[in-house]
């Protein structure tokens, strides 16, 4: 399975992921400690207001 960094937009597959959280309910991936930290300081900036759909899915470029 595939997904997107929230942070760097990078597309990762889940099973070599190296860091996640839960924010709010769901499970975020990232591709490095790095762009956890990223996240970790201003999650807000990342994630979208989402009424239900998951969060992490998202297409590379759009
Ligand atoms: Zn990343």
């Amino acid at each position: 399975m595939k997904i997107t960094d929230p942070v760097c937009g990078k597309t990762i597959v889940l099973e070599t992921v190296e860091a996640h959280m839960e924010f709010k309910g769901w499970s975020y991936f990232f591709c490095s400690k790095t762009c956890l930290n990223c996240f970790q300081r201003e999650p807000d900036q990342f994630v979208e207001e989402r009424s239900g759909a998951p969060p992490s899915i998202r297409r590379p470029g759009g």
